[in-house]
């Protein structure tokens, strides 16, 4: 089934976008909040019970954190939903890739891995390029006043770099045809990836660095390192092989990892052994 309409007038193609408000802003705004809330909820859950000992910084986030992060998250859903108009209507006049519930099962697959390894690339070179002096406080600077990041923290950008981080999807559909289900799942798979890594303890099997079938995923260690004494390095989102090829993969990944993930963690209260300073 297409949604494109190539036939229909702008002015009814816009009204039309128009008209799907409603179903963008539940879609933006309940992953992130069924996201957030749940790994919230889980990441509390583990400390107080079995991974008390994975809480990866000794601070803990404070409730001005937890506002900031959770209204500026908000502002980004509200960007998403304004841009998620301007797709609906490039969809409709057939200014974008025709969207279609599904384009069979192995492109349908093929796709999701495509648009994945994209916006994985897409985001490091974005998020290196936001760390340029000259970008910095304009772009990313609200993302990184979350030092020790929560979960809500997954959408804090400032406006500037909610637009760069939601330009991606008309990019990739200029010149892709992607499956509806193969959008839904990216997104779905991009909040669920985000929400982990700034989870605050880390998720990922002891072993997860030790082999080659999961070296390459990105922990939650690795993003938090780029929180917290680690500013100019682990830029990636989804995988590690960016900040590898490009030499900015933080130099004592593998041993923060370790350190926490390693039962007990840590002397009572005291801060991981190579983080260094809590750098925003
Ligand atoms: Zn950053
Ligand atoms: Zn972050």
């Amino acid at each position: 089934m297409s949604i494109r309409l190539n036939s229909v007038p702008a002015d009814e193609a816009f009204i039309a976008s128009l008209e799907h408000i409603p179903y963008m802003a539940a879609f933006d705004f309940g992953r992130y909040l069924i996201a957030a809330t749940t790994m919230f909820v889980v990441g509390w859950l583990l400390k107080k019970t079995i991974w008390g000992y994975r809480q990866i910084q000794p601070r803990l986030a404070d409730s001005s954190d937890y506002r900031r992060e959770f209204f500026a998250s908000l502002r980004t859903c509200a960007v998403f939903v304004v841009a998620g108009v301007g797709i609906s209507f490039g969809i409709r006049t057939g200014f974008l890739q025709e969207v279609q519930i599904s384009l069979g099962l192995w492109r349908d697959v093929a796709t999701f891995a495509a648009i994945i390894v994209a916006h994985d690339a897409y985001f490091y070179w974005t998020h290196r390029a936001m760390h340029h002096p000259r970008l910095f406080k304009r772009f990313h600077r609200l993302h990184h006043r979350s030092v020790t990041p929560t979960p809500f923290a997954a959408y804090a950008f400032d406006v500037p770099e909610a637009i760069v981080m939601v330009a991606f999807m008309p990019l990739w559909l200029f010149f892709v045809p992607t499956a509806a289900t193969v959008i839904s799942g990216f997104l779905a798979f991009m909040i669920i990836r985000n929400v982990m890594g700034h989870a605050g303890l880390e998720l990922h099997a002891r072993w997860w660095l030790n082999t080659p079938l999961t070296s390459w995923i990105n922990t939650t260690t690795h993003h938090d390192l780029h929180h917290c004494g680690g500013f100019n390095r682990n830029y990636g989102l989804y995988f590690t092989w960016w900040d590898r090829m490009m030499g900015t993969e933080h130099e004592d990944y593998g041993k923060e990892f370790a350190s926490n993930v390693a039962r007990p963690k840590k002397a009572a209260g005291g801060p991981t052994s190579v983080r260094v300073s809590a750098t925003a």
